[in-house]
């Protein structure tokens, strides 16, 4: 044995715990504009007066930010109706979610949602040693809510429900929703991942917090990542219940959300009319898009986010090669299919023509 060898004692269940596969950067080409469409991000720059925001308190940065998030709670509990109470941050959605893992799971407890959906929630689930239980999605791609539901044992301690579904696109309605809910114990807690709200059609939205406000068990996360177009500041929330609140700030890492995202993030919310104008085009886009591959022949699930589904099974790998040709990096799963992101109108043209010649290779 190399005297490099690691010898520490690492957690056992890390060895489940699946690697991010990390959206890759596009790699710059001479002979063409290259796009990163892998990981839902938002193609425009950030708004002018959250740069400004962001810039000034970039002087402050020797100083750790506001421990209790207050500006940002306050104005996320103005904006929708709940109390500061009722309102955690986080570093992303994922942070929170993490954390929601940590206050619901002791090893061996079970979460249950659809697969395949987010990335994240078998890491997360691993990491806390909990057991994750993958429900597959319905022939539309959607959520199998019987299945979810009957999916549930005594030691389910957490649901994830993930509306639009990422990585297939499809949303969920109240009505399902609703009845859904009323199969799961009270004693089970219900996350509502709502990572893509904003891009979801008006005739189609959810009224999660209405839901929220029905049920004790129910809690929504949001993100500042995607409509927002604040990824790369990390900062997402949950609006839940006392005591599940309550027990996110006491598991929450101390000063998670930086000063600069706290700010940046209610600089946003102020000027929310503006990025709405932003979230409308890259709505129109995925449309056009939609149109085009329909019209093309592809059959894709109807999506609600901002990106589209190739349910492309064995090809997917063959698919991102020949977009990564093309100068388009997209996200691929083996075996399943591909999503690629709404962005810049140019990328989408080129994923129209990439999705032509390959149908017809
Ligand atoms: C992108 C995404 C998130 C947001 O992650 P952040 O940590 O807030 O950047 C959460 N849930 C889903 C389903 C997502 O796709």
């Amino acid at each position: 044995m190399s005297d490099t060898q690691p010898t520490v004692r690492l957690r056992e269940t890390l060895a489940s715990v699946p690697a991010y596969k990390a959206g890759k950067p596009a790699a710059p080409r001479e002979d063409l504009v290259t796009y990163k469409i892998s990981s839902n991000e938002n193609p425009y720059p950030p708004l002018p007066s959250v740069v400004q925001v962001v810039a000034d308190a970039a002087a402050r940065m020797n100083r750790y930010p506001d421990p209790a998030v207050r500006a940002l709670t306050e104005a996320l509990a103005d904006r929708w109706g709940v109390t500061p109470d009722e309102v955690t941050t986080g570093t992303g959605s994922v942070g929170v979610l993490g954390t929601l893992v940590q206050i619901t799971c002791d090893p061996g407890d079970e979460i249950v949602y659809a697969w395949r959906s987010f990335e994240a929630y078998p890491i997360v689930a691993a990491l806390a040693d909990a057991k994750s239980v993958q429900v597959p999605l319905d022939s539309q791609a959607k959520h199998d809510l019987d299945a979810m539901a009957a999916a549930i044992t005594d030691r389910t301690r957490l649901v994830i429900v993930c509306t639009p579904n990422n990585p297939t696109g499809p949303s969920l309605g109240d009505d399902e929703l609703r009845a859904f809910l009323a199969k799961v114990p009270s004693d089970v807690l219900v996350v509502i991942d709502e990572a893509y709200l904003e891009f979801v059609e008006p005739d189609k939205q959810l009224d999660a917090l209405a839901i929220y406000r029905d049920h004790p068990n129910v809690c929504v996360l949001r993100t500042f990542s995607k409509a927002y177009g604040l990824a790369g500041l990390r900062v997402g929330y949950c609006i839940a219940h006392e005591p599940v609140a309550e027990a996110l700030r006491k598991a929450a890492l101390p000063f998670g959300v930086s000063d600069l995202a706290q700010l940046a993030a209610v600089a946003s919310l102020e000027a929310y009319d503006e990025l709405q104008e932003r979230v409308d085009a890259l709505m129109t886009e995925r449309s056009r898009v939609a149109d085009a591959l329909a019209e093309q022949g592809w059959e894709i699930p109807e999506s609600q986010a901002n990106f589209v589904w190739l349910p492309l099974g064995d090809d997917a790998l063959a698919f991102a090669a020949a977009a990564d040709q093309e100068g388009l990096v997209v996200r691929p799963f083996d075996g399943d299919g591909v999503r690629c992101s709404i962005g810049e109108v140019e990328a989408n043209d080129r994923l129209i023509e990439v999705c032509r010649e390959f149908r017809t290779r």
